[in-house]
């Protein structure tokens, strides 16, 4: 960089001995400023001086004998835009001023009307406008938030590579890494602490690269590196990478605002080897990897295969046709009861012990009829477009509760899944506030289903949620308790109310094992006052098992599926009044 005082370096290419000591001379008249000239006479000595030297600053002669100035800035190329080149002509001529500036000189000066001013002032123009033009070329090219390269760098990176790979019998790798409800963060804690968040992933990853690798970032919450592997290890170094990245976020970060945040990112890993030739194709098909390991339940990696193509394409149109059906409020909620197993329940005739319904989201696409609700409950989640599907479900659900009450006299309460997101979301408790209010029904009477995955994120956050979800009176489930990321660690710090024991250990019921299992959560329950549930019971044996460890209430296709309203009130509603 440029500093006024300092000892600047000169290169001068000049084949004429007695000019070169003028120069000199006139530069050790400037003041403020040293310079410290190398003479070059022989003009292929002075290119290579030129590329590999260090210099501030070059002074160019246009004869040089064997070739010009010009033709000796045009094979420099790139050295001239690092270090600024001036040339140095006998007389004024408009003709070779264009020329030495296509060639890339900074300026040019006539020797016949040099000074020491003259120069000094040449030179340190020539120094600051390299300096802006870096700054500017480091807009175009950098990311100003984490200074890592941009799209535009990154790509022209992965080009180069691609180039190489053959003479360097490497692989070239691209992998895509998206942080995982991101948004959630941004929106609960605002832009600079979603910011923080970013420099702060963006500097724990690059620590796991080496060097050479490239890591950029593409915009929002989307990085993606590069990196030349030696063919024979395959995506082992990519895969290692991963694992330690994964391993890095999941430390919780600071958000300098008091909070703290953990990460979860998804990796999309694609490699030259598959049929990608130019460096878009190979960002692309990390970005269909990624998208791969987003639906295998994040916050683990894919490697891009041909077939994830199709299944991109499909979730994207499914996206869209389900942001359509959102609009037109064509989604419609089926309700699955819940029954009395504790007492006197062993009889699947009677409807008198139905005691709660939850609320499931159905959609039938226009074209490809019913859809399956964990592809496009997934689907939603990752658009975002749970949010107000969630709103839509909490406020049908709710109506219909308060309207059979009316109409069939029905007490029982209404459950209604909730995703982490909708939690997270800073409009949560209003828009169960305002749910409430709309609808008249008893706060009692409503349930909200969560999973144990509430918890990644931000747990701190979630649960002074929760806590305010139980002061306007609603209850709290916690889903599919067993699988996953069931811990009893978090289980205590949660305000639930119910538990809902997963299907498969029902499944299991009437293997040794699976009733152990199954009790040991009841005694659990039961010490910690919760009420127990058990779901997916398809027979009346794993009923019967369940109604004798004492579980409160259950579920399942033994006793009932889902049913649009009008049906589940004439099976499971219209009875209860007659008897
Ligand atoms: P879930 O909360 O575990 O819901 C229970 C699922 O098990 C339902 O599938 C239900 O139809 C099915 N099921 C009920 N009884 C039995 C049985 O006896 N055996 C078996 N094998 N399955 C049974 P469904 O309707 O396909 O819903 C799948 C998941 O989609 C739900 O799992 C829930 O996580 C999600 N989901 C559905 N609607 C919503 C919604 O409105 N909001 C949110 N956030 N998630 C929803
Ligand atoms: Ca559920
Ligand atoms: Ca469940």
């Amino acid at each position: 960089m440029f500093r006024l005082g300092g000892t600047l370096r000169v290169l001068m290419i000049e084949d004429d001995e007695d000019d070169f000591i003028l120069t000199q001379a006139l530069l050790d008249g400037v003041d403020q400023t040293s310079y410290e000239v190398t003479w070059c006479a022989d003009p292929e000595a002075g290119l290579h001086q030129l590329r590999t030297g260090n210099f501030d600053v070059c002074l160019v002669d246009f004869r040089l004998g064997a070739k010009t100035g010009i033709e000796l800035l045009t094979e420099a190329g790139d050295a001239t835009r690092s270090v600024p080149s001036i040339l140095l002509t006998g007389k004024h001529d408009a003709d070779i001023d264009v020329a030495a500036m296509k060639a890339g000189a900074s300026d040019y000066l006539i020797k016949g009307e040099l000074s020491g001013d003259i120069l000094e002032r040449t030179i340190r123009y020539a120094l600051q406008r390299r300096e802006l033009d870096q700054r500017l070329e480091h807009l175009a090219f950098y990311d100003s938030l984490t200074d890592l390269p941009n799209r535009v760098l990154f790509l022209d990176r992965v080009t180069q590579a691609l180039a190489r790979q053959a003479r360097a019998a490497s692989v070239v790798t691209v992998i895509f890494l998206d942080i995982d409800n991101f948004k959630d963060v941004n929106d609960t804690y605002g832009h600079s602490a979603g910011d923080i968040l970013l420099r702060k992933v963006s500097a724990r990853v690059r620590s796991q690269l080496r060097l050479e690798d490239t890591m950029a970032r593409l915009g929002g919450d989307e990085f993606a590196i590069c990196m030349e592997t030696p063919i024979r290890t395959g995506n082992q170094i990519a895969i290692d990478f991963v694992q330690r990245a994964l391993g890095t976020l999941m430390e919780a970060f600071d958000l300098e605002i008091g909070a703290s945040v953990e990460v979860r990112a998804s990796f999309g890993i694609s490699n030259s080897t598959a049929e990608a030739a130019t460096a878009t194709e190979l960002l692309r098909n990390a970005d269909i990897a990624m998208y791969e390991a987003k639906a295998n339940g994040k916050n683990t990696y894919a490697i891009y295969r041909s077939s994830m193509h199709d299944v991109l394409q499909r979730r994207t149109s499914l996206e869209k046709d389900l942001r359509k059906a959102l609009r037109t409020k064509s989604l419609d909620v089926a309700f699955q009861p819940f029954f009395v197993l504790s007492r006197g329940s062993n009889d699947p005739d009677t409807s008198s012990n139905i005691t709660g319904f939850e609320a499931l989201t159905r959609w039938t696409h226009d074209e490809l009829g019913p859809q399956d609700p964990v592809e496009f409950i997934g689907i939603a989640e990752e658009s975002g477009l749970i949010v107000d599907l969630g709103r839509e479900v909490l406020l049908k659900s709710c109506r219909q509760a308060v309207e059979w009450t009316a109409s069939h006299g029905f007490d029982g309460f209404m459950s209604v899944n909730v995703s982490p997101r909708q939690v997270s979301h800073a409009s949560f408790v209003d828009t169960l506030n305002e749910c409430l209010s709309e609808t008249n029904i008893d706060p009692e009477r409503l349930v909200i289903e969560i999973t144990e995955s509430v918890m990644f994120g931000d747990p701190d956050y979630t649960i002074e949620i929760l806590h305010k979800v139980r002061e306007l009176g609603v209850r709290i489930a916690l889903d599919d308790f067993g699988t996953g990321y069931s811990s009893l660690s978090h289980l205590h710090l949660l305000p639930v109310q119910l538990i809902k024991v997963d299907r498969s250990f029902v499944a299991r019921a009437e293997e040794e094992a699976g009733r152990a299992m199954l009790g040991a959560i009841a005694a659990m329950a039961s010490n910690l006052e919760l009420t127990i549930i058990a779901e997916g019971i398809e027979t009346p044996e794993q009923q019967e098992i369940l109604h004798e460890m004492g579980y409160d209430y259950g579920q399942g296709f033994f006793r009932g599926g889902a049913e649009r309203a009008d049906t589940a009130a004439a099976s499971f509603l219209a009875k209860q009044i007659r008897e």
